[in-house]
């Protein structure tokens, strides 16, 4: 049995082309953009989070 409770969505910027992606926010505080690779359609892998990520565990 395996949960996803250990990673938090959260709304990003690409620092690079100004892209606006939902990432998931690893524990460790790694960024992962979902529907993309792990790197922006622009090649860049630097996100800005533009959002803390809620508490909101359901
Ligand atoms: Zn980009």
């Amino acid at each position: 049995m395996s949960t996803q409770s250990d990673q938090t969505r959260a709304a990003v910027r690409c620092e690079s082309c100004g892209a606006i992606l939902v990432a998931e926010i690893a524990p460790d505080g790694s960024v992962r953009p979902l529907g993309t690779s792990e790197d922006c359609v622009c090649g860049d892998g630097a996100f800005t989070r533009l959002e803390q990520p809620a508490m909101t565990a359901r």
